[in-house]
């Protein structure tokens, strides 16, 4: 049977994308059932599996992207509406509000170009090392994770190839607010994907902001993640 593939073009990428199929939930069940897998590999595992393994050819992606890409194949894969149970933060009102998956995707492409921090030059481009999942995943804390996702993005340091080890062991020795110059360059330039929707309360008109994680319905119902 031929595979029918969507296209999408983000950060210079052309992704091609499959629908998920059986087959996905029968690796999701075999990697629950893995005893031998310790909880980072199972959810590296199932990372694969939701995402890459649905790629036509191989690409690594950085978080922003990845989340990007999952709802694309969220989308493709299935029609049925996204489900929410939400409350007023003001009122205290609760109702229930279903969405199309791209009405709550919010996606900036990446525009990548050198940076000059106090004389340091930094080309940020696409993940080109396997390592970042695992590293992102592994990661003990948000500034941790921060740090290590900016280093990742590093494709030059002062006209040189630099490696992860090599760029962390230089940030370290940053003041930081030169670190934090540096960062707020690098947010500006690298893609963002959030689930999130703006509303008003039906009850009291209060605009409501809802930043979306974990979404019961997002994945086949039969799936059961
Ligand atoms: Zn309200």
């Amino acid at each position: 049977m031929e595979i029918e593939y969507n296209t999408v073009n983000i950060s210079g990428l052309e992704i091609q994308f499959r629908k998920w199929k059986v087959k996905d939930k029968t690796l999701l069940d075999q990697i629950d059932l893995d005893t031998s897998l310790s909880p980072l590999e199972k959810s590296l595992k199932k990372r694969q599996v939701f995402v890459y393994n649905c790629l036509k050819n191989p690409v690594l992606l950085d978080i922003e992207q990845y989340n990007y890409v999952l709802s694309l194949i969220r989308e493709f894969s299935l029609h049925s509406d996204l489900e929410f149970s939400l409350e007023c933060e003001k009122c205290k009102h609760q109702f229930l509000r279903t969405f199309k998956t791209p009405e709550i995707v919010q996606f900036k492409d990446s525009d990548y170009k050198e940076v000059d921090i106090r004389g340091m030059k930094i080309k940020f481009g696409n993940i080109q090392d396997s390592n970042y999942d695992r590293d992102i995943l592994n990661s003990i804390s948000s500034s941790e994770r921060y740090l290590l996702d900016l280093v990742y993005h590093i494709e030059e340091l002062n006209g040189k190839k630099v490696s992860v080890e090599e760029a962390l062991d230089l940030f370290q020795e940053l003041d930081v607010d030169v670190f934090q110059e540096l960062f707020d360059a690098f947010c500006d330039q690298r893609a963002s994907c959030s689930f999130s929707k703006t509303l008003t309360c039906p009850e009291c008109g209060q605009e409501l902001h809802f930043e979306f994680e974990n979404i019961s319905s997002f994945f086949p119902k039969s799936w059961n993640v």
